[in-house]
């Protein structure tokens, strides 16, 4: 299976937005991740960058989105803010058809004032660095109470940077009913072990061994 209409499970409208945005066949890790991706199954991944792997959690976590409702549906953690911006920017063009549909960042280096201020109206999806989004959940200005998935991207890296315990934190305020999604370029042990204390019987992918 290559093409994104093969799935059966992407509405026309994403269908033609893929075509605008020049994918015409789903990379590898989207070939093997999707089908379960979009039938809500926990899925831990890993391939290397560049492999595609936002579009694999990204048309994932779309498909579960109901716009009309103003709560956080989705949250994709990453390891910085330079990667969580890329993200947020991939899943608005991913999104671009879906009318209303908010993205917002939650990252350090950024006041949280301005932050809080922009949480008023909840975005339907929060890209976030752990430590910054903690702060938020501690500070009540972020809902985690209707998360329907969750994403770990680059995980690895996360772990490098030492957010594991901010991590185990975040997830702790998440649903424990939900999807939770694994991306990681490399799978040392420490990535194995969070997969089994986060996700429940995931669907495990490995595209190819080096970065
Ligand atoms: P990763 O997260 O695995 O490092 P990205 O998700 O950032 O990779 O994707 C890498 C590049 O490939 C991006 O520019 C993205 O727009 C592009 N891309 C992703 N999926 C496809 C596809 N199916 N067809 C063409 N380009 C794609
Ligand atoms: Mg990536």
């Amino acid at each position: 299976m290559t093409s994104f209409a093969e799935l059966n499970a992407l509405p026309e409208e994403q269908l033609n937005n893929l075509n605008e945005l020049g994918y015409q066949t789903m990379t590898p890790v989207q070939a093997a991740t999707l089908p379960a991706i979009l039938a809500g199954k926990d899925v831990r991944a890993q391939a290397k960058t560049g492999s595609g792997k936002t579009a694999a959690f990204g048309l994932g976590l779309l498909q579960h989105i109901d716009a009309s409702q103003f709560i956080t549906q989705s949250l994709v953690l990453c390891p910085t803010r330079e990667l969580a911006d890329q993200v947020a920017s991939a899943l608005r063009k991913l999104a671009r058809f879906m009318p209303n549909i908010k993205v917002l960042t939650l990252c350090g280096g950024l006041p949280f004032s301005v932050q809080r201020d922009s949480l008023t109206h909840a975005p339907h999806i929060i890209v976030a660095t752990p430590g910054r989004l903690l702060d938020h959940l501690k500070k009540e200005t972020v809902s985690l109470d209707a998360l329907q998935t969750l994403v770990l991207d680059e995980a690895d890296r996360m772990l490098d940077m030492g957010f594991a315990d901010a991590l185990d934190e975040v997830i702790a305020w998440a649903p424990e009913k939900r999807q939770t999604l694994l991306f990681s370029a490399t799978w040392p042990a420490e990535i194995a072990a969070i997969s089994r204390r986060i996700q429940r019987d995931p669907l495990t992918i490995e595209i190819d061994t080096v970065d």
